[in-house]
């Protein structure tokens, strides 16, 4: 028995030895140190041994079993410290190779627009207000003295949420609400930029939903000729120093009077061509002194006060000013389309 053992150690250690992988390690630690092993096998036999050989045996036993194991433990810690080693070598990042090229996004260009105008109008001591899209057919149209059954509403198709609710149509309301909270109480110079609604059927130039930047002044003794100066200011800052404004009397049921403005055409400076129709000038925005009922409504007394309201779509704006030919382009955001105005 005991030159079995032997015999069992050496055979097994000669395995380790020339084992090169994981799982043959695995295999002979199975097939020698197993439930079904040949050492168990000996253990087994040792019944027919006599009582003084059973403890001798018994004992090499356990020293041929932690031999094995003894054997199988480091062979396993060195394969496994070479397969490390493999990895690392595989795995070697080469510093000097040319990284991948981040894609680098931008603001879109109606994004870049709001933004600039609304610097502008800072410039000229405006603060900046919002309001909710979803606006009450009061502040969107009672309290801009346009009054249930005015004809004037049928200029602004809505998407009516409710009786009472609607997609605002422009955003005059914020305008309501803000001199509704001041009630009087002090002047406001402000612009509110937003998203606004109607039922307008897509086109190149028509969109339902676009955006809209709209101004506000009211305090005592504001003239016309203060909405001539600000707008002006406005169109040269915006096109160039060299673009001319002219005024032209319109009409809006919240400014008494109104008027629209236009620049001269930067194409053919004035001439007359095809971008402005042959006229020299391109309509720009509108605009007007508030209106006193609208003063009224909001609290203010408009024996006291007076004020200029103005409204300009950020779209046309960008139309003009980058010859962008379709207002869908802004909304169907194609990345070829609003790569081309990503600043740098
Ligand atoms: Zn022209």
């Amino acid at each position: 028995m005991k030159e079995r053992l032997q015999e069992l150690q050496t055979e097994a250690l000669a395995k380790v030895t020339e084992s090169s992988t994981l799982s043959d390690l695995q295999d002979i630690r199975v097939a020698y140190l197993g439930k079904k092993g040949p050492i168990t096998e000996v253990l087994r036999g040792m019944g027919k041994l006599s009582p003084e050989e059973r403890p001798v045996i018994g004992e090499l036993a356990n020293k041929v079993r932690e031999a094995i194991a003894n054997e199988l433990d480091s062979k396993k810690a060195k394969l496994e410290a070479e397969e490390l080693e493999k990895k690392l070598e595989k795995e070697t990042i080469d510093v000097t190779l040319p990284g991948r090229p981040v894609q680098v996004g931008g603001p879109h260009l109606l994004t870049s627009i709001v933004e600039e105008i609304e610097d502008l109008f800072i410039g000229m001591g405006f603060e900046i207000r919002e309001g909710p899209e979803v606006e009450t057919d009061y502040y969107n149209f009672e309290a801009l003295n346009l009054p249930k059954g005015h004809p004037a509403r049928d200029m602004q198709d809505s998407f009516y949420i409710t009786e009472e609710l609607l997609m605002r149509t422009h955003t005059s309301p914020v305008q309501a609400r803000t001199m509704g909270q001041f009630n009087g109480s002090q002047p406001v110079k402000m612009i509110c930029p937003g998203k606004v609604y109607r039922r307008d059927t897509d086109d190149a130039t028509h969109s339902h939903q676009f955006t809209q930047v709209e101004g506000l002044y009211v305090d005592k003794d504001v003239r016309m000729s203060d909405l001539k100066g600000v707008l002006n200011r406005f169109a040269k800052q915006m096109f160039g120093e060299d673009r001319e404004i002219r005024l032209r009397p319109s009409f809006f049921p919240f400014t008494e009077p109104s008027v629209e403005m236009d620049i001269s055409c930067k194409v053919c400076n004035g001439e007359g061509c095809s971008v402005c129709k042959g006229t020299g000038w391109i309509e720009i925005l509108g605009g007007g002194m508030v209106h006193p009922r609208v003063l009224e409504m909001a609290g203010y007394d408009p024996k006291e006060y007076s004020g200029f309201a103005f409204g300009m779509g950020p779209e046309r704006i960008a139309m003009l000013k980058y010859g962008v030919d379709d207002i869908r382009h802004f909304y169907t955001n194609d990345v070829r389309f609003l790569k081309q105005y990503h600043k740098a």
